[in-house]
């Protein structure tokens, strides 16, 4: 029944295609998780490294899957690769990713191998963009999965972006952050991602401060 869906779906793609259509918004079946992936977090990898199912596959150099600790309490979820991580494809690897680590390793005192990271898109949006809506909620059913799969006790909102995929909510990180938020299977805390850190140091001192709720709440 799946593949006959599929074929009839290529196939008005085809059409659409042929009579000039270049873009369509996002098909129903993607917009929530709906797309069958696996419980298994290899099985999901291999399927994401694959994957075309919107327009940041054609500018990407590599795509950046989550890794980690996939039995850790904790998750970190950014907003999408940068061009550290686009080369190696490796998510937080440039030098957010450096002062990541350094608030898990030396606030958190644990091993960055510990913890899952993970981003709301797995590929580099062009020129550093935020991604587009279309983009993130493409992606959305991959970081659905990752979090059904390491099922985290707390997962850490880094920015507004990963913030608001997450919970639905804009209301600005400054607002929300330094709180934790129930949101039934698991536990959310918003605070600033390390590259608005890096661009604006005196926020550090709001985000130490979340690390240390952080550390009481997973009595680190
Ligand atoms: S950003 Fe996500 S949905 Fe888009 S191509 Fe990359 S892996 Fe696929």
């Amino acid at each position: 029944m799946k593949k006959l869906y599929k074929a009839l779906l290529l196939k008005k793609l085809l059409v659409l295609k042929e009579l000039g259509v270049e873009y369509i918004e996002p098909i129903e079946e993607f917009k929530e998780n709906k797309l069958e992936l696996p419980d298994n977090i290899e099985e999901l990898r291999k399927i994401v490294l694959n994957c075309h199912l919107c327009d940041l596959s054609k500018s990407r150099k590599r795509v950046v899957f989550g890794e980690g600790n996939i039995k850790s309490n904790l998750m970190f979820v950014g907003e999408a690769p940068g061009a550290s991580e686009d080369e190696i494809g490796r998510p937080f690897v440039g030098r957010a990713g450096q002062l990541l680590t350094k608030m898990i390793e030396n606030v958190l005192n644990i091993p960055r191998s510990s913890v899952y990271i993970t981003n709301v898109v797995k590929c580099r949006p062009p020129n550093n963009r935020t991604p587009t809506k279309e983009e993130a909620l493409s992606c959305k059913p991959y970081l659905l999965k990752e979090i059904e799969i390491v099922k985290p006790k707390l997962i850490v909102a880094l920015g507004s972006t990963a913030y608001y995929y997450l919970t639905g909510d804009k209301t600005p990180i400054s607002q929300v952050r330094g709180h934790i938020i129930d949101m039934k299977s698991y536990k959310l805390i918003a605070t600033y991602h390390p590259s608005y850190l890096l661009r604006n140091p005196s926020a550090k001192k709001e985000a130490y401060k979340d690390l240390l709720l952080i550390k009481e709440f997973l009595g680190l």
